[in-house]
């Protein structure tokens, strides 16, 4: 068994997070590799080390002392390794870069945030440290070359024993630091898993993985135990951010499963996300919801469209031509809406409109702004009659009218769009429908089974 273990920035914030680092690396020595973020937020007001160093650089960029704001970040590590005990001279080492800071790269200056805590984590731990810049490798336009980042990793894993690398950043084969996405902590863990095939990919955060909708919107709401990478994007895609989207595709090529764990409660089971889910009798009907507000439909009407080709092709042509993105694209027998992000057309959708009068030459073209969509999504949703049934009939008798219906060819998730001001409710509604009443019949089934199971030899279980 080969894991590779990545610890987010609210894992790394301070000592006391720290020490929970060890107890879960002593627990299972197939921990192989474990990835750092930078020191994160201790509170919510706190600041990231990384938000710090990119203030460095504004500062530099606008020729504004940033000794105060240097002098912080340093004290965060400190306070670190002083509260641990480490050995390791952070106050020398960071001096050293804040006299010289003007020498440095951006990336470079932004890179030491997960250099300096996968150092003072290495010590810690009682593990070689992995600079990611022997490792990671770019290429000069930026991307990664992913073959040499396989030699590199190949190499270091051949080395007896456990690791600590710092994620985010790497180098290109001149030594320059460069650096992945914002959170990319969680891409340089999924191409080591990659690299090593590992059997599983953990990444430990502050949340016991997934929920089943927004906590903002839906009181405590259940967690999602397993989920397939297809529910996961669909997810992701309106709003449901846990892990960096780009992390899952190096994993998922190589069928490699991740798990969601919480540090601070790392007894829950947290989210385990794979290709596919194995079928049992005890599968929630749907795996989450989520939804974003502000989109825009264009809805356009031409009698006969059927009959005609090209109507389609030259109305989503006019939006490339205003280079703006489409969602979704609902059709029906004469008529198609075209659902796009109302911010990506705020100023040009009076044109647009005026385009596909002259083009297309429609019977009618509606603008339907202030749209919310939410995504329902569920593996098991194709294989069970009804569901579409319940979700409108209880979304109908609570008042929110569905404005507009789509599903992926998948049939993994319904799409349906509601009113803005109708977006909470009809979360809340979904969510009390297939979640919360699921979920309470589960538990009186359970109970039923624990109270006369033994008395009810059929095994009938009472409601
Ligand atoms: N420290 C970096 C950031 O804040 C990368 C990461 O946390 O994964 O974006």
């Amino acid at each position: 068994m080969l894991k590779i273990t990545k610890f987010g920035g609210s894992s790394t914030a301070d000592a006391g997070q720290f020490r929970k680092i060890k107890d879960i690396i002593s627990a299972d020595p197939s921990r192989k590799f474990v990835v750092v973020s930078a020191a994160g937020k201790r509170n919510s007001q706190d600041n990231k080390v990384t938000d710090l160093l990119y203030l460095v650089n504004a500062h530099r960029t606008y020729h504004v002392d940033c000794t105060p704001l240097l002098g912080d970040i340093k004290a965060r590590f400190v306070e670190i390794a002083d509260e641990l005990g480490l050995a390791y001279p952070i106050a020398e080492k960071f001096d050293e870069l804040a006299e010289h800071i003007e020498e440095y790269t951006p990336e470079f200056v932004v890179s030491r945030g997960e250099y300096f805590t996968g150092q003072l984590m290495a010590e810690w731990l009682g593990l070689p440290f992995v600079d990611a810049a022997d490792v990671v490798v770019f290429h000069h336009d930026g991307n990664l070359d992913m073959e040499r980042t396989n030699d590199r990793v190949q190499d270091v894993a051949t080395r007896e024993g456990r690791f600590v690398m710092p994620g985010f950043y790497g180098a290109t084969v001149d030594g320059e630091i460069r650096l992945l996405d914002r959170g990319g902590g969680d891409i340089s863990g999924s191409i080591l898993a990659r690299c090593l095939s590992a059997d599983l990919y953990e990444n430990w955060t502050d949340v016991s993985g997934f929920l089943t909708a927004d906590p903002r919107i839906v009181h405590k709401p259940l967690p999602i135990h397993r989920i397939t990478f297809d529910e996961l994007r669909e997810l992701s895609y309106m709003g449901a951010n846990v892990l960096h989207e780009e992390a899952i595709f190096p994993v998922r090529e190589a069928n490699i499963p991740i798990a969601i764990k919480n540090t601070n409660r790392p007894g829950d089971s947290g989210t385990i996300i794979r290709e596919t889910t194995e079928e049992g009798e005890d599968e929630p009907i749907i795996t989450g919801i989520a939804g974003r507000k502000d989109f825009l439909a264009v809805h356009v009407k031409k009698n006969h469209m059927s009959t005609k080709v090209g109507c389609l092709r030259k109305t989503l042509s006019i939006f490339e031509r205003y280079g703006v993105s489409i969602e979704h694209v609902p059709t029906g027998i004469d008529s198609f809406g075209i659902v796009v992000n109302g911010e990506d057309v705020k100023n040009s959708i009076y044109s647009i409109v005026a385009d596909i009068q002259r083009e297309i030459e429609p019977d009618e073209v509606k603008v339907i702004d202030q749209l919310a969509l939410i995504s329902v999504v569920g593996r098991n949703m194709a294989r069970r009659a009804g569901v579409s049934g319940r979700l409108f009939s209880s979304l109908g008798s609570r008042g929110v009218s569905v404005r507009m219906i789509t599903q992926s060819s998948q049939e993994i998730n319904i799409i349906l769009g509601v009113n803005n001001d109708d977006f909470n409710r009809a979360v809340k509604v979904i969510y009390d429908e297939f979640v919360a009443k699921e979920q309470a019949a589960k538990e009186a089934s359970r109970l039923n089974q624990e109270r006369f199971g033994k008395a009810n030899p059929e095994g009938k279980v009472f409601s």
